[in-house]
């Protein structure tokens, strides 16, 4: 079930880059997710989303895109994928993001595209068309196990679809890698679950792996995974309560040893932590000639 809203605005100017992810303007063609990860940061209170699996399509997003496009004369990366998935499921139905990809290829803005949706792959055209100027796709993978993903994202492409996306997309010339966040302390911040998605990232062609071994958990969001605790993971609220309290940011006990490892895995297997950013340089020198 979706409805259809109108937006005033889609491109929101961050104050500077985003330091991890190279983004300048973040932009939501959706409201809600279908994903229903257990963990969603967009169910915290301060976004005030209200319940996310109720979708709302802004329907008139694309109209708006190139309005906005059309007026700016420097160009940023453009990130979707922070507050809710391009990729979801009612996406393959309704094109927006499709739509929305060919006019930034029209207008040769810089993309990063972070999902947990195979659907991606359906785009890869236009994908190929941004990335003359610059186009990055991250996928996020939590878990290596299917049938963990099941639990904590239920509703997102299985973790070994994201790591076939991501194999698609790198033999395709896309620029691409694996967002590894966040990790819930006790279910899947282990160190065999964290080193199987690191091989099978660099298997499947990744050029950047991005650790962040924890979970950011607030009032609304913090709510809804102590519910699907007591659906599926039996006792791990008490100990979170216990453990984090009401703490922002929530670490296990072990996580500078993990971020140690994973510093010597990244090292010997030569995978960056680090996107290369849009420079502005490949569309200049591609006008150039
Ligand atoms: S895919 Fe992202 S936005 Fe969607 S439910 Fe999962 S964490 Fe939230």
């Amino acid at each position: 079930m979706f409805e259809y809203i109108e937006s005033k605005t889609i491109l929101s100017k961050l104050r500077q880059t985003d330091t991890l992810f190279g983004i300048n303007y973040s932009m939501n063609l959706y409201r809600g997710c279908q994903h229903g990860c257990i963990y969603c940061d967009t169910r915290s209170d301060c976004y005030q989303v209200g319940d996310i699996s109720n979708i709302r399509v802004k329907k008139n997003a694309v109209d708006l895109l190139k309005k906005e496009l059309a007026a700016k004369h420097i160009k940023g990366t453009i990130g979707t994928g922070s507050m809710n998935d391009p990729y979801m499921p009612l996406e393959a139905k309704l094109e927006i993001t499709r739509q929305a990809l060919q006019v930034i290829a029209q207008k040769h803005f810089p993309v990063h595209i972070i999902t947990k949706g195979k659907l991606v792959t359906r785009d890869i055209d236009i994908l190929k068309e941004i990335n003359k100027t610059y186009c990055a796709v991250s996928l996020t993978i939590t878990t290596a196990d299917d049938n963990l993903a099941k639990k904590i994202e239920p509703h997102a492409s299985k973790s070994s679809e994201r790591f076939a996306t991501i194999e698609t997309l790198a033999l395709q010339g896309i620029y691409c890698g694996v967002t590894l966040m966040p990790l819930l302390p006790g279910i899947n911040d282990n160190w065999q679950n964290i080193e199987n998605i690191i091989r099978k990232a660099v298997d499947s062609g990744a050029s950047y792996i991005i650790p962040m071994l924890g979970v950011t958990l607030r009032k609304g969001s913090r709510d809804y995974l102590f519910k699907a605790f007591d659906k599926d993971f039996q006792g791990m609220k008490q100990t979170y309560e216990i453990q984090f309290g009401e703490n922002y940011i929530c670490y296990g006990s072990d996580y500078k040893i993990l971020y140690q490892k994973c510093s010597d895995l990244f090292a010997k297997l030569g995978i960056s932590t680090k996107m290369n950013f849009y420079e502005g340089k490949k569309d200049q020198q591609l006008s150039l000639f």
